[in-house]
């Protein structure tokens, strides 16, 4: 390297590191992301890509624009509300401040007022029986245990009701729940042999009656979340099973999935914890994250002296809820319509009104967008096959990549040469920064 070689001028990692401006813009990152970050803009110099003035200003702007984590915030314009890929529900403002606040110490498991230890997840229970307003047929009182996801509470379920033993099962409800994962194997993981019963298309009381012996540890009625069996079909309800079970001093376990706690209105096909729970299901199990519209978590309701066993067995700590989720189940059940429920009961003419806006304020800047009629999905959360009439902004097929790149990325749907942006679940107060995201990509 020669005297005059500008690159002697490239400042060196320790020094870079000691600059006010550089320290500045890393004081929320780590040191190793630091230098990192700092090799690879002085490397650029070295290349000669940039001078070596500018390794200070490159180094400060990288280290600006850097995020904590690598997952990024999406604008969901698929119209599909439990959207999987996309993190499930997104949570309430009210759940939102709730995880802010669980975030550092936080009295868990600890009674402020007496200064001595207190059961974990206290509010979330309180709040999850008020929210489940059942009475159960036996009398007995309604007892919540909060778990880390749905598979796990039906892993628990399984192992405390029926570890070495047979789990029963219609061969119409052997369900595969996303990306390759069969509710059957995952209670074959516990250590319960599942039990199939009756035919994909119809099982009858008899089925169930006939398979019960010394072996059988429970039965279980799973909701077929993500398909319909139509035709020439036959299902035993929770009513009948249940007594079928009760008659064999056997627990009745029914896996809703959905997150229904109570009835809604606009998905009459859908299960509810509460019907099953007074129709004689023993354990009632549901998902956080679907159309509860919280955090991922497993939600087990049931008869108190059944829920005590699981909360006593070992497997109970292998899979509990941890705080965050505690706190943002917590929130939801008691806040405000979360945002799941909201987009579910969205009035079609208003998201029509936002869609046509939107067109309007783009065909000013000479972009060519159309409304076309697009049904939302609640996703697979429940609801499978139910649409949700409404509507969607239509834009070149080229749009999509650009858009689900773009910062906040927006993912629709590509269909028919075209790109399809749902606003169901985008969330109203987001509509200029979608009209300026697409001005954006115009350009
Ligand atoms: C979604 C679902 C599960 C799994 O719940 P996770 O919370 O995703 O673990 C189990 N059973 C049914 C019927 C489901 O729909």
């Amino acid at each position: 390297m020669s005297v005059q070689d500008p690159r002697r001028r490239i400042p060196r990692t320790d020094r870079l590191l000691e600059l006010p401006s550089v320290r500045a813009a890393a004081a929320a990152v780590g040191t190793r992301v630091v230098r990192d970050l700092a090799r690879a803009v002085q490397d650029r110099a070295r290349r000669g890509e940039i001078a070596p003035e500018q390794v200070e200003p490159q180094l400060v702007e990288a280290l600006a624009s850097r995020r904590p984590g690598s997952l990024r915030p999406v604008l969901n314009a698929t119209g599909v509300i439990v959207h999987t890929n996309l993190g499930r529900a997104p949570l309430s403002a009210a759940a939102r401040t709730a995880l802010e606040r669980a975030s550092g110490y936080a009295d868990v498991e600890f009674d402020l007022a007496t200064g001595a230890r207190s059961r974990r997840g206290a509010g979330a229970r309180a709040a999850l029986l008020a929210a489940c307003p059942a009475r159960l047929p036996s009398g007995e009182d309604l007892e919540a245990l909060v778990v880390n996801n749905g598979a796990a509470a039906l892993l628990l379920a399984a192992t405390a009701l029926a570890g070495g033993r047979e789990v029963i099962l219609s061969r119409g409800e052997m369900i595969e729940i996303g990306a390759g994962f069969r509710l059957a194997e995952l209670i074959a993981s516990a250590g319960a042999s599942i039990r199939e019963v009756g035919a994909t298309n119809r099982t009858h009381r008899e089925d169930y009656a006939a398979a019960i012996g010394p072996a059988t540890g429970a039965l279980l009625s799973v909701h077929p979340s993500n398909y319909r069996i139509r035709g020439f079909t036959a299902a035993v309800g929770i009513a009948e099973l249940a007594d079928l079970a009760h008659e064999h001093a056997l627990p009745l376990v029914a896996d809703l999935g959905s997150g229904l706690l109570v009835p809604e209105p606009s998905l009459p096909e859908e299960p509810d914890a509460t019907g099953a729970l007074e129709a004689g299901a023993d354990v009632v199990i549901t998902s956080g994250d679907k159309l509860l519209g919280g955090p991922q978590a497993g939600i087990i309701l049931g008869r108190a002296p059944i829920i005590a066993r699981l909360a006593r067995h070992p497997m109970a700590r292998a899979v509990r809820a941890d705080k965050l989720a505690l706190a943002a189940l917590e929130a939801t059940l008691t806040g405000p319509v979360p945002p799941v429920l909201a987009a579910l009961r969205l009035d079609p003419e208003q998201l029509r009104g936002r869609t046509e806006a939107l067109a309007q304020a783009l065909r000013a800047e000479g972009i060519e967008a159309g409304v076309v009629p697009h049904d939302g999905r609640v996703g697979g959360g429940g609801g499978a096959e139910v649409p949700l009439p409404g509507w969607a902004l239509r834009l070149p097929e080229a749009w999509a990549a650009p858009l689900r790149e773009g910062d906040p990325a927006i993912v629709g749907t590509v269909r028919d040469g075209a790109c399809l942006l749902d606003l169901r679940c985008v969330p109203e107060e987001s509509d200029p920064l979608l009209l300026d995201a697409l001005t954006a990509v115009r350009r």
